[in-house]
């Protein structure tokens, strides 16, 4: 269980062109410490037995927050640490604020995750995204946690200003090259009274289609795994303030993104077992239960597919022999419960 705490623009030294952390986090001031314990407690009323609680600190640049303002954030926490009723800190914060002072407060105060907005590993992308740092930080900042023994995380946007489809794929591989724990992918939304919204709207900023958005994230995701790093996010988790009209004018947005990332997959599996041109009788896949809704995609989307490929018609069934996330063709002697 996660406990958050969104500290908006917080610490945050530059303007990066797409962010709006009101409308993404919901969330207009940072809280003030002292309402720490009722809300963790709160939260902790909650959690179910033995499931562990983390602490979190989004929305801003924590690290670049003056060093007593951390440690009045990082201090109430403490209470619950030496109590045993949470287990960790995590926090999110840019690569060029990571310092080996910096690091040994964390330490100190026992935070055991970092998060950094690297979003790019091109220099001309993070410059016209208004970053203020470079791919250089994100490298050494990642080497400082890793010589640290922190648990470390990335965040990644491809579709910013001056990407492309090959670009990102480069910023894939210099990530996995860094090894991180675990990433995060945000396709770049333009956002109301952003930047980013001044170039759209004045044609100077094209984003990337829902579609593409999903290929590259898809192919992306792909990599990471292979490569041994978790992908624990695809897309923006939706708010109230982000599925309001009008907050997001442009852009890949959808509040089940990763939702379609994960159809897409199974829609390349199924394309991989089917020889083109090769039959037109139906043709049965098989899936683990709990991927049912997956491999059949939103609005059938994947069965239109593959009628619309192969002129076949596609059945998905359930066969809980197999493992998530696996497809094969046809079913067998043991498969379970009837398909869609
Ligand atoms: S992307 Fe991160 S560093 Fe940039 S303005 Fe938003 S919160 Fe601050």
């Amino acid at each position: 269980m996660i406990i958050p705490f969104f500290i908006p623009h917080a610490g945050c030294p530059h303007q990066c062109v797409f962010c709006d952390q009101k409308s993404i986090t919901g969330k207009t001031a940072p809280p003030d410490p002292s309402s720490f314990p009722s809300t963790i407690s709160s939260y902790l009323a909650t959690a179910s037995p033995g499931v562990p609680v983390e602490v979190a600190f989004y929305g801003g640049s924590f690290t670049a927050l003056p060093v007593e303002v951390q440690k009045r954030y990082l201090g109430a926490v403490q209470p619950f640490l030496d109590a045993g009723t949470v287990e960790s800190i995590r926090l999110s914060t840019r690569p060029d604020a990571v310092t080996p002072g910096i690091l040994a407060l964390l330490k100190h105060y026992r935070v055991r995750t970092v998060e950094l907005g690297a979003q790019s590993m091109d220099d001309e992308v993070l410059l016209l995204s208004g970053r203020g740092h470079t791919a250089a930080h994100t490298a050494s900042a990642v080497t400082l946690l890793r010589e640290r023994a922190f648990f470390i995380g990335l965040q990644l946007m491809p579709g910013l200003p001056g990407d492309t489809a090959a670009g990102f794929h480069e910023t894939v591989s210099s990530v996995i090259s860094l090894k991180p724990d675990f990433v995060r992918i945000y396709p770049a939304l333009v956002i109301r009274d952003t930047p980013l919204a001044e170039l759209y709207l004045t044609g100077k900023y094209a984003p990337l289609s829902l579609d593409d958005a999903v290929d590259i994230c898809r192919g992306a995701m792909e990599r990471f795994e292979a490569a041994g790093i978790a992908v624990i996010r695809a897309g923006l988790q939706p708010t109230e303030e982000l599925e309001r009209p009008g907050t997001v004018l442009a852009g890949p947005w959808h509040p089940a993104f990763r939702q379609l990332v994960g159809s897409s997959r199974f829609l390349e599996s199924m394309r991989a077992l089917l020889e083109p041109g090769n039959a037109s009788a139906p043709v049965i896949f098989a899936v683990n239960p709990a991927d049912l809704s997956s491999a059949i995609g939103q609005d059938r989307r994947n069965i239109h597919a593959i009628r619309e490929q192969y002129n076949r018609d596609a059945r998905i069934i359930a066969d809980p022999n197999l493992p998530r996330g696996s497809i094969r063709k046809g079913p067998s002697c043991n498969t379970g419960e009837a398909g869609l």
